[in-house]
């Protein structure tokens, strides 16, 4: 197989092995890594495909990509990440839903999209460290809203060579997800809160990175840090798997014919999971059209359709939190793709002075001939949960639920009929006091309330991650100022 390195979004850094793109996770120049090529799929791999597990498939889908790792490697390392006793419901099935088909991407043991990378990644990371010829232990640092914290946690618990440690804001995240990382086991995890928002967690953690003085005093104590975040090419290459495997049950089950083209509709932050599709479609997966769906943070509906990027605008809390973002980093792949190195490196260095840039015509139109942006409230993302179980006794969260909204618009404006592969990112559970008063117009004070109204209601089950929480044993305490996090995270390595 062709050896396919990783080079930056932004321009003139020398070439790297996929190992030492996932080690590093950023390129020298701040740029994000990028294949120099991207493989394709023939026929004779669809055959293989549509015949193999979804471990397989995904071992098959990474070894084209990664290629200083073996095929035997990922196989393993992918049998373990998506074993049944990790993914209890499956590792991506299909649920139809009138014209659409729901993703479900959240029987992992987080109850969230982000498990499907973060539970392979951290083998990877492994696997880097000695292809590397590292000798250091791999610091994980890592500030979270909510969902990426926790899965990052289950993802790198005990895992040889590999520490982590993962700040949230006291105040700002919800009950459950508090409790998920609280009670978090494993013997190579320290969670920490802080007095103040996401964005001071998230400033302290890029503020260690940067100093220079800190990373000498880690690598003497032969410590070095390393990222988690999803700009890092080893949360991403798992997340083109999925589209690629949904698309082969379709054709197993005769919902379509091998060759026929579907949308794809994802519920967008970060811009990850959706430009995972796009890549999919690089590589010859026939996809029509994607629609990026966006709550009222609606940025790249915006930008969809003008071809400037403002990030100078009020930010809004909304019921799906993870979507709550006015930057999203992995947007830049995609104008690397499509505008190249130098053009990407003065959109992104526009976007760091002024917050704002404008694109060509000519790259406007080639975003658009691709992607179609929508956006739903608040009040639509309710409404939409309570129909979608009215008509189809089903029960979507938050996110899906934004998904779900923006496809039928999609539809409804454009007459397109192509069967439509929906991300479903969360188990409802994971948001069960807004589903829970989407659906009756009520509202429950405590979340595990809401989590057995919901279950009563639905007649589904709450996942067992989150029915074991209240009674898990709460391991981490910690509330610190966010000037002293440089100072916490020395003392959790011992220096
Ligand atoms: C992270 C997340 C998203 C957004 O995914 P991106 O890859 O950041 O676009 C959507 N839904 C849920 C539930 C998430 O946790």
């Amino acid at each position: 197989m062709k050896n396919i390195n990783y080079i930056s979004t932004r321009g003139n850094t020398n070439p790297v092995s996929s190992a030492q793109a996932i080690k590093q996770g950023l390129a020298d120049d701040g740029g994000l890594f990028m294949p120099e090529a991207i493989p394709s799929l023939t026929e004779k791999d669809f055959d293989v495909l549509k015949k193999a597990s979804y471990p397989e498939r995904a071992a098959y889908v990474m070894s084209k990509f990664l290629t200083d790792y073996t095929y035997e490697e990922l196989l393993a390392d992918c049998k373990e990440s998506y074993s049944e006793a990790r993914f209890p419901g499956g590792a991506a099935p299909l649920t139809n839903v009138g014209n659409l088909r729901l993703l479900e991407l959240w029987h992992g043991p987080t109850c969230a999209f982000k498990d499907m990378a973060l539970q392979v990644m951290p083998r990877l990371l492994s696997r880097a460290l000695v292809k590397t010829g590292e000798k250091r232990t791999a610091f994980i640092l890592v500030a979270t809203s909510g969902d990426t914290g926790k899965a990052a946690l289950e993802g790198y618990k005990d895992v040889d060579g590999i520490k982590i440690m993962v700040f949230y804001p006291v105040d700002g995240v919800s009950k459950v997800q508090k409790l998920q990382m609280a009670t978090q086991e494993g013997n190579n995890v320290t969670v920490c809160a802080i007095k103040g928002n996401f964005d001071d967690a998230q400033n302290g953690v890029k503020k260690i990175f940067g100093n220079a003085e800190t990373a000498e005093l880690l690598n003497k104590n032969d410590h070095f840090f390393s990222s988690a975040n999803s700009i890092n090419w080893g949360r991403l290459v798992p997340q083109i798997v999925y589209y690629i495997s949904s698309y082969c049950d379709m054709v197993n089950a005769g919902d379509i014919n091998e060759g026929d083209e579907v949308n794809i509709c994802v519920p967008t932050g970060n811009f990850g999971n959706i430009f995972a599709a796009y890549i999919a479609k690089m590589m010859g997966l026939p996809v029509n059209r994607f629609i990026c769906a966006s709550n009222c943070n609606n940025i790249l509906t915006d930008f969809i359709s003008t071809g400037t990027y403002d990030r100078n605008r009020a930010f809004h809390t909304t019921m799906s939190p993870s979507m709550d973002i006015l930057i999203s980093s992995n947007l830049e792949r995609l104008l690397y793709v499509i505008a190249g190195q130098e053009k990407t490196a003065s959109y992104m260095k526009e976007l760091n002075t002024k917050g704002v840039y404008t694109v060509e015509n000519e790259v406007k139109e080639k975003i658009s001939s691709n992607f179609s942006g929508y956006f739903c409230g608040e009040e639509d993302t309710a409404k939409t949960i309570k129909e979608t179980f009215d008509n189809y006794n089903y029960l979507i969260d938050t996110h899906t639920a934004v998904a779900v909204k923006c496809a039928n618009e999609y539809m409804k404006d454009t007459g397109d009929n192509r069967k439509i592969i929906v991300a479903s990112t969360a188990s409802p559970y994971k948001f069960a006091s807004n589903v829970y008063t989407s659906l009756t117009g009520e509202s429950l004070e405590n979340e595990f309330d809401a989590l057995k109204a919901t279950e009563k209601l639905s007649g589904t089950n709450i996942p067992t991650p989150l029915a074991t929480l209240e009674s898990k044993a709460v391991r981490f305490t910690t509330v610190i100022n966010p000037d002293d996090m440089t100072k916490e995270v020395l003392k959790t390595i011992g220096i």
